[in-house]
């Protein structure tokens, strides 16, 4: 069952679909995206690119799908049985077909046709990493940054809040190395991610945080999480008073190293850590912050979304400060101020 809205997130929710920056499928939380939607979160993902680029991180991208093996292997249904997604597929003969097709067609339960399959859909962009990594041989020294990419990951939690999706993009950056090492790299992106949002114009705050863990004992799971400071997120507003979390920063300990084997270069437990950011939510404050036109938010922010740095951005600028004026003059719409 969907998760009530709020009026205010019900509402934005309809003014989103209205002006078309989201598009309606009939699931909670399963949305389309409209161009200028797309654009800005496409924007979002490359700044994080810029900002992360002079680590080096090596590069992998993964499928929105996981091995079922990797989410049984680390646990995912013991913290999160409420949140998984398991891909199950036909297997029967060609009378089974025909009874699925038929019950399918009067939207009855077909289910026991299904069987379940070797994926599972991927519930975060750093999961396939760590066997990836793992797979290699021991780290070098120094350890490894790795650029995961804004892989979609899934959810199940459907609701009325625009904010909270069953499926979006989780730009994700991890830090695999020395347990100091990767607090340090944690604490240094606390802040850049802070200042990366604040550079957007968003009032952004920092809190600790925890994990939605299930049940009794997640409880405990989570406040021991808190006491540890493992967890932190950025927290912006959307829709409402209530902060919606838009990055997060998890320290893993070697909780995902020890699954898998992860080894230093000396042969030690390799420690994890890695630091999300959440395009659509982000996407959401930045409209609900500067309003739903991209093209008439104040400059700086356009600005940032676009380049920053070295001598192309003034061209970059230029460049589309003519395609701006061209749209307009077809468009009849009033020329922005071109970003300048
Ligand atoms: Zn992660």
């Amino acid at each position: 069952m969907a998760g009530a809205a709020t009026p205010e997130q019900a509402r934005l929710l309809s003014e989103l679909l209205d002006r078309r920056l989201l598009i309606a499928t009939g699931v909670p939380g399963v949305y389309g995206r409209g161009a200028e939607f797309e654009r800005v979160r496409e924007q979002l993902a490359a700044l994080v690119s810029r900002e992360v680029a002079p680590e080096h991180p090596e590069q992998m991208r993964f499928p929105p799908v996981l091995a079922r093996r990797d989410l049984e292997k680390v646990g995912y249904l013991k913290s999160f049985p409420h949140l998984a997604g398991a891909i199950f597929a036909f297997e029967g003969s060609e009378q089974d077909a025909a009874e699925q097709y038929e019950r399918a067609s009067r939207h009855e339960d077909w289910s026991e046709f299904q069987t379940m399959s070797d994926l599972v859909l991927t519930p975060a962009a750093c999961y396939p990493v760590y066997p990836a990594v793992a797979a290699r041989g021991r780290l070098a020294s120094g350890g490894l940054t790795v650029d995961a990419g804004g892989a979609y990951v899934f959810r199940r939690e459907p609701s009325g809040d625009p904010a909270r999706l069953q499926m979006f993009h989780q730009r994700e950056i991890v830090r695999i190395g020395e347990p100091r090492a990767v607090q340090a790299w944690r604490d240094r992106w606390r802040e850049r991610a802070l200042e990366l949002l604040g550079g957007l114009g968003l009032r952004a705050r920092l809190d600790v945080a925890s994990d939605p863990f299930f049940g009794r004992s997640g409880r405990m799971l989570a406040a021991s999480q808190r006491e540890q400071e493992l967890k932190f997120e950025v927290l912006a507003e959307i829709a409402g008073p209530e902060p919606t979390a838009v990055a997060s920063f998890n320290y893993h300990q070697d909780h995902f190293a020890a699954a898998y084997g992860i080894e230093l270069a000396d042969g030690a437990v390799a420690h994890t850590a890695c630091l999300g950011f959440g395009l659509e939510r982000i996407t959401l404050a930045l409209l609900v912050t500067h309003g739903f036109e991209p093209q008439r938010w104040p400059a700086q922010v356009r600005e940032r979304l676009r380049a920053d740095g070295g001598p192309e951005r003034d061209e970059q600028l230029q460049a589309d400060g003519r395609a701006e004026a061209d749209a307009a003059g077809a468009g009849g719409e009033p020329p922005q101020a071109g970003g300048a």
